[in-house]
């Protein structure tokens, strides 16, 4: 199979420019005649879904919540990323682009992401014109903050809730098309299934989760920004109900999964504090902007932090990283978090935490500006722990929070399967092996806002499409597999909760696909991972009937895919020989212990098709190229 990534040529400045002339436009009057279903109402699918439907389009929008504006991108804390220099500090287009090439650890389309970094400009203005309450400076302007892997403040936020605050002016703009007609919302709607029919995605099977009601979908084009799938380590920072299922079964029907292993470990997560958590609390990295991370210099240090003093403290990112300091990028502050953990000088009962500390930025600074900058964060952490961080060093650890592997695409944002458009945190575009702070929020916005309303059209214009119906064999098809899988979860009867299976197969991934991976330990695992999966159909207890809202039922279908989407992404790291970005192969390490990439060998995306259970996926090199930003060693020194 060619992959071809439709990457544009010629000055990077102007590829997406030209580009876009070159598309084909579909006239308000013939947009009417299209239908298209997004599934998904986060920032990218909420985006996406309002400016098709204010485009003229016929949206049918998706989710699997009671309401699209509960989507996971509520979550989001800290910001998101432009280059609008409104600090004069040095920031640029070509900057964000450097850094967001440098921080994915040279394994993303240089194409995709200068296009990224230029769309972040219109992202912040479009979102301030809908109402979108960014923190401003004294003088009116909006203020920014630094994160990691940057050297200049480029983080626009609404205090500790950015992406809620971004999501309500997304789902403003929902509600509206919802309100005008133009687009119908399915609430409490899981799509189960892809329907292809003659090589192109023309529908969605789904279940009404309310009702159990097996339903199908027709249209000219599917449009999938169902999320990231870090729930399959099942302890992340993931809210709970985000999975796999929606790309995952699309993957099942041809559409090539590139890059599973690059799976991000958040530096600074609330840590795990006992066998029966079945969830972990993220500490936004913004509060990397005025905490000191370290840990007591001396093995064994058992002393309160308060009483360990400054000579005998090991701040060690700044140490190591003296140009960066704390704000090193997400891959190398969680590496450097375990190492000083690993020889012993964790802190707290576990040994599996390190410090972040507040006592000099409330000095300087004074405890109502911290509040104000993060009083929200600090409540939560004080609620969760029962500790107060204004008194006290948080103690932080890394965890899973973001997947940049996903559905591969083009440069269009097309998957493989013609008609078929990823978006958002689902596909695997712009982050390469690490993604950089604040920068999910504006590739999920950049690709719903302005991207995919552009691109789209191209195909819509390109191509015929037949009359289809429900009675078509490719949709009967869909359904009774849909209908097959339900069933079998219920009859299985067995002795064991969904939960069981899901924390036992989180618990195989953490340990040898985790924060450091080695050959020995993925074949372990991808040894392990059938034999689970055997004993899973065979021996679920899924309670309740499929004629009611049941979550029972629900979370055993997300499993029965993070099952199979865990062996491919144990295959993946175990392919690739390398280490880069969040994927840390213990064997390939530079003496100083940072990943060590063989571009040699390893500068691809690798694509993945799936050739059913128990057979060997494919894998498909789209090979990446460097002209801009050059491949060398990253150094955040
Ligand atoms: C705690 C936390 C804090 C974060 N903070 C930041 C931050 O400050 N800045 C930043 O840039 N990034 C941040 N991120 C990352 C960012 O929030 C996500 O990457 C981003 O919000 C994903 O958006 P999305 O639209 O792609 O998907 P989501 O917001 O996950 O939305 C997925 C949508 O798909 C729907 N869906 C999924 N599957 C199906 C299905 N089968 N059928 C029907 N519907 C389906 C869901 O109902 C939902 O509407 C954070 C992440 C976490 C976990």
């Amino acid at each position: 199979m060619e992959l071809d990534s439709k990457s544009p040529t010629g000055p990077i400045e102007t590829r997406w420019d030209r580009h876009r002339f070159s598309l084909k436009l579909v006239n308000p009057a013939n947009k009417r005649k299209h239908t298209i279903l997004v599934v998904g109402t986060g920032l990218a699918g909420g985006s996406a879904a309002a400016t098709l439907g204010e485009l003229g389009y016929n949206v049918k929008c998706f989710c699997f919540q009671d309401s699209p504006r509960r989507a996971h991108s509520i979550a989001a804390q800290g910001g998101i990323n432009a280059a609008k220099n409104y600090h004069n500090d040095g920031d640029s287009v070509y900057r964000l682009f450097y850094d967001t090439v440098k921080g994915g650890d040279f394994r993303s389309r240089e194409s995709n992401v200068y296009r990224l970094a230029q769309i972040s400009l219109n992202i912040i203005d479009q979102c301030v014109a809908q109402g979108v309450p960014f923190a401003r400076e004294y003088s009116g302007y909006l203020d920014n903050r630094s994160f990691g892997g940057a050297q200049v403040s480029r983080t626009f936020y609404a205090r500790g809730q950015t992406g809620q605050q971004l999501l309500l002016g997304a789902y403003q703009a929902l509600e509206r098309q919802i309100g005008a007609g133009q687009v119908q919302m399915f609430p409490r709607t899981e799509m189960l299934d892809l329907v292809v029919i003659d090589g192109k995605a023309r529908g969605i099977v789904t279940r009404n989760l309310l009702t159990g009601k097996i339903e199908s979908h027709l249209g000219d084009a599917v449009v999938l920004g169902t999320g990231g799938y870090g729930n399959v380590f099942y302890l992340s920072t993931n809210a709970k109900g985000s999975n796999a299922t929606a790309i995952w079964r699309a993957h099942r029907r041809g559409a090539l999964f590139a890059n599973p292993c690059f799976t991000q470990i958040h530096p600074t997560c609330i840590p795990v504090s006992g066998d029966y958590q079945s969830k972990l609390t993220l500490m936004s990295e913004s509060l990397r902007n005025d905490g000191r991370v370290w840990v007591p210099l001396q093995t064994g240090d058992n002393r309160p932090p308060n009483k360990i003093p400054e000579a005998e403290r090991d701040y060690f990112l700044e140490r190591k990283y003296p140009s960066f300091g704390n704000l090193v990028p997400r891959d190398v502050a969680s590496r450097n978090a375990k190492q000083v953990c690993d020889d012993g000088r964790g802190v707290g009962e576990t040994g599996l935490a390190v410090y972040l500390d507040f006592r000099d930025a409330i000095q300087r600074l004074g405890k109502h500006v911290i509040k104000e900058r993060y009083g929200n964060l600090f409540d939560m952490y004080e609620r969760i722990t029962g500790e107060d961080p204004y008194n006290a060093p948080m103690r932080i650890f890394p965890a899973i929070h973001y997947t940049m592997g996903g559905l591969w695409v083009d440069y269009n944002l097309m998957s493989n399967l013609p008609g078929l458009y990823v978006i958002g945190e689902a596909n695997f575009s712009d982050h390469g092996a690490n993604r950089l702070g604040a920068s999910a929020l504006m590739q999920g916005l950049a690709d719903g806002y302005f991207v995919l309303p552009n691109t789209i059209g191209d195909y819509l214009a390109s191509n015929k499409f037949d009359r289809v119906d429900t009675s078509h064999a490719a949709v009967r098809d869909a359904e009774s597999q849909v209908a097959g899988i339900t069933r079998k979860l219920l009859a299985a009867k067995g002795t064991r909760s969904v939960d069981s299976y899901h924390r036992e197969l989180g618990k195989i991934m953490w340990e040898y696909c985790g924060m450091a991976r080695n050959a020995e330990g993925l074949k372990y695992a991808l040894s392990k991972i059938p034999d689970l999966r055997e004993q899973f159909w065979r021996d679920v207890k899924v309670l309740g009937t499929d004629e009611e809202l049941n979550q029972s039922l629900e979370k055993a279908g997300r499993v029965a895919d993070f099952l199979e989407l865990a062996e491919l992404t144990c295959l993946d790291a175990l392919d690739r020989n390398e280490s880069c970005g969040g994927h840390f192969r213990e064997e390939y390490q530079t003496p100083e212990g940072e990943a060590a990439r063989d571009d040699e060998r390893y500068s691809y995306a690798a694509a993945w098709e799936f050739r059913g259970i128990g057979n060997a996926p494919v894998l498909h090199k789209e090979p990446l190229t460097f002209e801009y930003v050059h491949p060398a060693q990253r150094s955040y020194k």
